[in-house]
């Protein structure tokens, strides 16, 4: 098991360098994470290559045994590349130039960017490719994060207008598929489509569609070069990742195919970041770390995990004593099983002066190196169950093609991705579930329960591979606008919603609403959920049965006789579907019936605790942890506010 920091050696005078290795070492690490941003340290004048600070640094960590992950340095970039072309600073949708001084400011477009980035990339790699001590080469930082997914420069605008012009060879295919009669928006030639920067209204939804394809394509098509490069220089046992970033759902950018091309997918783990007040809830925190998992369906690594408080200008919640020691253990529950801490000392200069580290200014081993001490002496003892293949009977569904629709057409103002994806798998990870965040690609023909939130982009092949499941006993669980559009973005005609899965779903719907603000829908149980009463916010869709079984009806003067929430057998299998944003109590207890019927290992726990399950050498292992800042009972153990202990069954 790897265990290490984040360190920066160029950042610190080199006369402390060998008390911070010892200190490193000591606290359990085994690794330490070099070189990305250190782009003008190895090139400080153009074409003149100097590694020699770098070659000082692996050599003393090889003398601590402290092994080395290097960053490429291509997401900062030296101010002389930047005064030489400025060119290669990319714009944003008012057309401002993104000037030097922040980082990720490059176009990925840029040709010239390409070519100095792999220049160096190269110089870099041919050096340490027989450095026995690297061991892992990461590519960049964190691509897409931070806005760096978009640029609408002129490369970029050429580049759109060639990514069309291949995807529909002909204008008119274009024009039809685009539905550009509207407005009359027809083009003649390929080089008269603009960028949807700002304009009067709104662009057309399939150009909008087609424009965070082309960005993801971009980034892809950057990254891949770069990988393609250091595969091609790397010594045999150096391996190559990528630090993917949280809030992956409101960026242009497809994690899933960068992935492909990764040995392993490593993660930057926030669950505090800027000017919040609170900690991400722990679900949010179980689900990235799910979907991180579910980029190759394998174990991965996290390569920045917080210790400190953070922040760029603003810093929020402090992490309290135990809770960032709890989160790492969270992480390695769900998949992580190699781990470095982001960063070992907070940086008195620059941008991060307030991205706090394991040791602070001070330079003292505080409470926070001991309680990273603690962590990896204790983890390490489980590195087998730690190790372990994870199985999940239950898969959420997600396809960035149907987010980005969601991005540029929100239809509520309340409405928010993430937050309706939480919405449906927040009532199964109270109950402990082991759940596969997945994209929609993947198969999942066999997976118990399919969670599929707010799907509005369904064609007729996916919506058959649905029908499959279902027909095969399979549970499905659709959340509200599931179908309404196809794969160019465009509204179904001469269907009625829920387009291509209605007759799996039982249903029909002819009117929705949009529930703006403090606006809410009430509900009403029906059948065995009679008595129970709840609401709706964000959506509501108003279901017309036809051959469903009602389970919540509308409590209203004018649709009283519509449906919220309805189950469908569909031949050997059960098709759920929730027609709008339902308060949490409703959607628990749906949930807790939909575990039993399906007969999905679960644990009741006590509110606040997350007991995670792994299974090692047939047994059992439950990793608790306490989320909350009250002692927590449970099977007979008591775990202390923001504690963590793992037992056998
Ligand atoms: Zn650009």
């Amino acid at each position: 098991m790897y265990l290490g920091v984040d360190y920066y050696p160029e950042h610190w005078d080199v006369s402390i360098m060998e008390e911070d290795m010892q200190r490193i070492k000591e606290m359990g690490s085994n690794i330490i994470r070099i070189g990305e941003f250190a782009w003008h340290m190895m090139e400080k004048n153009e074409g003149v290559y100097d590694f020699s600070f770098f070659d000082m640094v692996i050599e003393k960590a090889a003398y601590y045994k402290l092994k080395v992950m290097f960053g490429t340095p291509t997401a900062t970039f030296p101010g002389w590349l930047a005064y030489k072309y400025p060119s290669i600073l990319s714009e944003d949708e008012h057309k401002n130039q993104r000037v030097f001084g922040g980082r990720r400011q490059y176009c990925f477009n840029s040709e010239i960017y390409s070519q100095y980035s792999n220049k160096v990339v190269e110089k870099l790699v041919s050096h340490y490719q027989n450095e026995q001590n690297i061991i892992v080469w990461q590519i960049d930082n964190e691509f897409g994060h931070e806005g760096s997914d978009q640029c609408f420069c002129q490369h970029c605008h050429r580049g759109f207008q060639k990514f069309l012009e291949n995807k529909y060879k002909q204008i008119d295919v274009l024009n039809e598929t685009y539905g550009t009669i509207f407005w009359g928006q027809t083009y003649n030639r390929f080089d008269e489509i603009p960028m949807p920067t700002t304009t009067i209204t709104t662009h057309n939804p399939t150009l909008k569609l087609d424009w965070a394809r082309f960005r993801c394509d971009s980034i892809n098509a950057f990254a891949k070069k770069q990988i393609e490069l250091v595969k091609k220089l790397k010594g045999k046992h150096q391996q190559i990742t990528h630090n993917f970033y949280g809030g992956f759902f409101d960026r242009a950018y497809d994690q899933n195919i960068m992935a492909e091309h990764l040995d392993f997918v490593a993660y930057d783990n926030y669950p505090v970041w800027g000017g919040v007040t609170e900690p991400i809830r722990p679900e949010h925190i179980a689900m990235t770390l799910d979907y991180i998992r579910g980029l190759k369906s394998e174990n991965f690594w996290i390569v920045e995990e917080l210790m400190g408080a953070q922040g760029h200008d603003i810093i929020g919640y402090l992490p309290r004593p135990g809770q960032s020691k709890m989160w790492a253990t969270q992480a390695m529950a769900h998949g992580c099983q190699n781990m470095l801490f982001f960063r070992y000392r907070g940086m008195t200069k620059g941008a991060e002066q307030f991205c706090l580290g394991i040791v602070d200014q001070n330079n003292h081993k505080g409470r926070k190196y001991y309680e990273v001490q603690s962590f990896m002496k204790g983890i390490k003892e489980y590195e087998d169950i730690i190790n372990s293949e994870i199985m999940s009977e239950i898969a959420v569904l997600y396809d960035f093609d149907n987010i980005w629709s969601w991005h540029y057409q929100k239809q509520s103002s309340e409405f928010d991705f993430t937050k309706e994806l939480l919405r449906l798998y927040a009532p199964f990870y109270k109950y402990n579930v082991n759940i596969d965040v997945i994209n929609i690609k993947r198969d999942f023909a066999n997976y118990k329960v399919l969670i599929v939130p707010v799907m509005q982009i369904i064609d007729e092949k996916l919506a058959s591979r649905f029908e499959e499941y279902a027909a095969l006993g399979g549970t499905i669980i659709f959340s509200y606008r599931a179908g309404i559009k196809d794969s160019n973005n465009n509204i179904y005609f001469d269907k009625f919603f829920p387009c291509n899965i209605r007759e799996i779903a039982g249903i029909r719907i002819e009117e929705t609403e949009s529930l703006l603000g403090e606006k809410f829908a009430e509900i009403e149980g029906i059948g065995k959920y009679k008595d129970r009463n709840g609401k709706c916010e964000t959506w509501r869709d108003l279901i017309i049965l036809e051959t469903a079984e009602a389970l919540y009806k509308y409590k209203d003067q004018f649709y009283s006789d519509n449906l919220c929430i309805t189950v469908n057998q569909y031949k050997k299998g059960s098709v759920y579907y929730i027609g709008g944003g339902v308060n949490a109590e409703i959607l628990d207890e749906i949930a807790l019936q939909i575990i039993l019927d399906n007969k999905i290992r679960h644990i009741n726990s006590p509110e606040g605790l997350e007991v995670y399950i792994r299974d090692y050498n047939n047994n059992e292992w439950l990793i608790m942890l306490n989320h909350s800042d009250k002692e927590a009972l449970f099977k007979d153990c008591v775990i202390e506010p923001y504690g963590t202990k793992l037992i056998k069954l």
